[in-house]
């Protein structure tokens, strides 16, 4: 049996890893992190614990889904006390990053933006047409949820980084973030990401790739959070069986 703890138990995609674990077979949650207590009921057999090394000691893998600030905390303490970890946590910054970097020196980690295997393949298809479409311009529109903290997605700015590398370009020198103003015309290596919220929108990404007289807009849209949180199992299985170092999801789903 694989034992999983949960950081980011009490939250939308936390909630339902630990709803999931219930049926997947070979793997059971062990233990759940909390700043104060549980505001749900749990089998009395999983650890509850505000101490991060409880959490880690009692799990054979932890799967984060917090915030940027709480998954540094994550990460510092595994530094300590290696164990594989499956990151969701998205709007890192380039500190947060390193750190996650370093920890994958002496365990696997699994970082990604986006666990579902749509949007996997979406990197793929973006990498492609940004390679084969060279003239057309790229333009990446995303759209959440009113809760969402970060701007924009980490999906987004993943499909973005895809969109860059077709062109060898680096994405730093190209991204724009938003349109005000008399700002003259539109570059040709310029990739726009523009974020858009409202209501439950779970996630919907278009990469759309404009010519004249054509266009083509590749779109993925998340109806359910089941499908992150299911991903997140899915790579935990994989990754205890890898060594140290830093992993994709499309390693893992072999893409
Ligand atoms: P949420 O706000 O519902 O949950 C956040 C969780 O983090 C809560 O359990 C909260 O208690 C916990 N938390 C907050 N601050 C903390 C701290 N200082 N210490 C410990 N725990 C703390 O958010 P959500 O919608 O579940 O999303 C969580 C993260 O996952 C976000 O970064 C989101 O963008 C990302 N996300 C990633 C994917 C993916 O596939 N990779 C999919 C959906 C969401």
């Amino acid at each position: 049996m694989i034992k999983v703890g949960v950081f980011g138990a009490s939250g939308r995609v936390g909630k339902l890893i630990i709803d999931d674990l219930k049926s997947t077979e070979g793997m059971e949650l062990s233990a759940v992190y909390v700043r104060r207590e549980l505001d749900f009921a749990i089998d009395p057999s999983v650890l509850v614990t505000s101490d991060l090394d409880s959490l880690l000691n009692a799990s054979d893998v932890i799967i984060d889904f917090s915030l940027p600030e709480a998954c540094e905390k994550l990460l510092e303490a595994a530094l300590q006390n290696p164990k594989p970890l499956v990151i969701g946590t998205t709007g890192l910054n380039t500190h947060q990053l390193n750190l996650l970097k370093e920890a994958s020196q002496k365990m696997p980690v699994l970082y990604a933006t986006n666990m579902s295997l749509g949007v996997a393949l979406l990197n793929k298809l973006v990498y492609q047409a940004s390679q084969a479409l060279a003239d057309f311009d790229i333009e990446i529109v995303e759209m959440h949820h009113r809760h969402k903290k970060d701007a924009p997605s980490g999906t987004a700015l993943t499909l973005a980084e895809s969109a860059a590398k077709g062109r060898e370009l680096n994405l730093d020198d190209v991204r724009i973030s938003g349109r005000d103003g008399n700002i003259g015309e539109r570059t040709k290596d310029e990739i726009a990401v523009m974020a858009l919220r409202g209501g439950d929108i779970v996630g919907r990404h278009t990469v759309g790739f404009y010519n004249d007289g054509e266009f083509i807009e590749l779109n993925h849209t998340a109806t359910s959070r089941n499908t992150f949180s299911k991903g997140a199992i899915r790579a935990a299985a994989w990754l205890v069986q890898q060594k140290e170092g830093l992993y994709s999801i499309s390693d893992c789903l072999g893409l």
